[in-house]
């Protein structure tokens, strides 16, 4: 017998509901703080299909989770008086908004799939290793956060949200008061989009300089900030090279601009899981990042511990979920596997 598109939706809203009841059970699902002025959106096919939700307690929105475990799972960055209000951040009367970047990895040249939506050990890898990039060249050194004024999430999907979440209360104050303008400005900061070469400044030229060996231009560069006059003395070549490590170092993080800037944003749930993937969108410690694999510790446990016979109908690119390699010739699958399909529109029959 043939498995309906509605026998296997039904199937994946049962592992979603299973694991939403141990969510807020267990406590690990995200409550937005101020729950009263946050907007929340959900969906199931598309990632959005709703928003403009608000609960007006932590047990309305828990027992909304419950009710409806979605596949995707959003809350508000901005706090606002009428979160439910259709429209802009004026109708909203947004007062305050949380700072967050959002780290989105595309695929790579040495990746090992076709699909370009799909995930690998190296799109995983440069996601983190932009994570620490982020933070040990910006965010600690340019502006004397530490590690723990800083929330890290993977976001279940081939990235990571990083929060800045200072413990001193006025500086937190300050930072979820910025103005859309002032935030643009923040995130055009770390992309290097306002980098003027007449005037470096101390934090791009640390950047910039541990990029270049050349130990003659290294020390005129290191005295000035006035680069334009120093490149233009040197011959054409050179000076192209120069300019083209420069870009580089700039263009190290795919960062979505729009996490910061909007004003209306909605960012995945901690705690909730990603359709696409059925991952998990896990807090992950500073210290515990580098040895974090997205495809062990980023699935959650029971869904690895029941199997399913399946036929994959279409030829897909191999999956690695912790040791276990899955390629379209698999025949018995655990349901971690069985979310991941789904999410991404594969084509597979549940057998019985
Ligand atoms: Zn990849």
């Amino acid at each position: 017998m043939e498995t309906s598109h509605e026998d296997k939706l039904d199937l994946i809203k049962k592992y979603y509901r299973e694991f939403f009841r141990d969510a807020v059970k267990n406590r690990w699902l995200e409550v937005p703080e101020d729950i009263k002025h946050r907007e929340i959106g959900y969906g199931y096919l598309k990632k959005v299909d709703n928003r403009n939700l608000s609960f007006n307690s932590q047990g309305e929105y828990l027992n909304w989770v419950l009710d409806r475990s979605p596949f995707h799972l959003y809350k508000s960055l901005a706090y606002m008086r009428y979160p439910s209000s259709v429209g802009g951040a004026q109708k909203k009367g947004l007062f305050r908004r949380e700072i967050a970047f959002d780290i989105d990895v595309h695929k790579l040249k040495r990746c090992t799939h076709r699909d370009q939506g799909w995930l690998c050990r190296h799109c995983l890898e440069e996601g983190k290793k932009q994570v620490f990039i982020l933070i040990d060249e910006f965010l600690i050194p340019d502006f004397g956060l530490s590690k723990r004024d800083l929330k890290i999430v993977f976001s279940g999907n081939r990235g990571y949200h990083i929060y800045i979440k200072p413990r001193d209360e006025d500086i937190r104050d300050t930072i979820e008061h910025w103005s859309r303008e002032e935030r643009r400005y923040f995130i055009e900061y770390i992309l290097g989009k306002n980098l003027s070469l007449s005037s470096v400044g101390s934090g791009w030229k640390r950047r910039i300089l541990k990029a270049i060996k050349n130990r003659r231009l290294l020390a005129q560069l290191e005295r000035s900030s006035n680069w334009r006059r120093i490149l233009e003395r040197l011959r054409e070549k050179e000076r192209k090279r120069i300019v083209s490590i420069i870009e580089k170092v700039k263009n190290r993080l795919e960062l979505d601009e729009k996490v910061m800037e909007d004003d209306i944003r909605l960012l995945r749930v901690i705690g909730s899981l990603h359709g696409y993937t059925g991952f998990m969108v896990k807090e992950i410690k500073y210290n515990s990042l580098e040895h974090f694999d997205p495809l062990r510790d980023g699935i959650y446990p029971k869904f690895n511990r029941e199997y399913y016979n399946v036929k994959i109908k279409e030829r897909i690119d191999p999956l690695r979920i912790g040791d276990n390699l899955y390629t379209y010739r698999s025949k018995e699958v655990p349901v971690s596997v069985i979310l991941y399909l789904f999410g991404h529109g594969v084509d597979f029959e549940i057998l019985d």
